[in-house]
């Protein structure tokens, strides 16, 4: 079984977007910039913005992040982000989600300029994307679509499963997969039985929020099982894959922790260098 290295992948990635920010420079003069809007000081969202603005220098972008506390008006963050629309510096404005509960969070995305909208959120992105046409493609999917290329690089005709079809994951890898000529199948909560469902996958990616949801016998010998998942559970944080029984039927699997988190950063900062580049043209 290939155990997929996210942290490994994640690396390489950023080795590749350090050597193209330098170029960039040498090209313009200039780097791609980074604007992230963190709103309130919940733990997580301070840690992955830490981790986004850590990653960002280190491949050489320009990187800004503009704090406000939790009461903040829904109008001044509407305002800021106006303003970053029109700042030639910024190639990518990233809001920090989730947001508190005044704050209209659709209204919030859709204010971000479509050229700058780095997750790849913004109604023109999704729609973009589902027509087959160049768009920025949420960081997470996109990581598990560069992963599973690695693994095999002609999905030609192969069968995906997405369970879960989140706006933010299942939707835009099922996107992303039939792009590549897979055939797609995109299951969800209502769905009558998903075991069959996932039996007939050659790829599944799994992003649920259950805590080991997929079971080995879910899953069809050789298939390659991607785990979105992160779940705190007694045991630590878990995917929603039971990793060690699958991991004795599947191709290739990615852990977690370590498998598609540290390429969503990664394809973070690969989608703000794709914004400077288009700003460019
Ligand atoms: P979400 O918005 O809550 O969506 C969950 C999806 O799973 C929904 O489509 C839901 O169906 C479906 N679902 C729920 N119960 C199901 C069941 N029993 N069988 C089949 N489908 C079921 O979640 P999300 O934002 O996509 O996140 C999913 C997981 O990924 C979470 O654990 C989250 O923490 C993790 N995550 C990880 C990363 C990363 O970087 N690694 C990034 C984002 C999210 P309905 O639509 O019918 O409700």
């Amino acid at each position: 079984m290939i155990l997929i290295d996210g942290k490994k992948a994640a690396a390489e990635l950023r080795e590749e977007l350090k050597k193209e920010v330098s170029e960039l420079k040498t090209k313009y003069n200039k780097v791609p910039g980074l604007t992230v809007i963190l709103i309130g000081d919940m733990a997580p969202s301070q840690i992955y913005v830490r981790n986004k603005e850590k990653s960002a220098n280190e491949v050489g972008l320009k990187s800004e992040v503009i704090k406000y506390p939790e009461a903040v008006e829904e109008k001044t963050i509407l305002d800021k982000i106006e303003e970053l629309n029109n700042d030639e510096t910024v190639s990518g404005i990233l809001v920090q989600l989730p947001l508190p509960k005044h704050i209209d969070k659709q209204k919030v995305i859709e204010a971000i300029a479509p050229s700058k909208d780095v997750d790849g959120f913004h109604p023109m992105n999704v729609g973009n994307l589902s027509s087959g046409y160049e768009s920025s493609v949420p960081c997470t999917p996109l990581g598990c679509y560069l992963m599973i290329k690695k693994i095999e690089p002609n999905l030609n005709g192969k069968k995906a499963v997405m369970v879960g079809r989140s706006n933010l994951n299942g939707k835009p890898m099922a996107q992303l997969l039939l792009k590549e000529n897979c055939t797609v199948t995109i299951t969800h909560s209502k769905t009558k039985d998903l075991k069959a469902e996932c039996l007939e996958a050659d790829i599944i990616v799994a992003a649920v929020g259950i805590p080991e949801l997929v079971k080995a016998d879910w899953v069809k010998k050789d298939a390659i099982v991607i785990d979105v998942g992160i779940n705190k559970t007694d045991k630590g944080i878990v995917g929603d894959v039971a990793f060690e029984e699958v991991s004795k039927v599947a191709k290739a699997l990615t852990p977690v922790p370590g498998g598609v988190g540290p390429m969503t950063i990664a394809c973070l900062l690969k989608n703000t260098i794709e914004c400077f580049k288009r700003s460019q043209r």
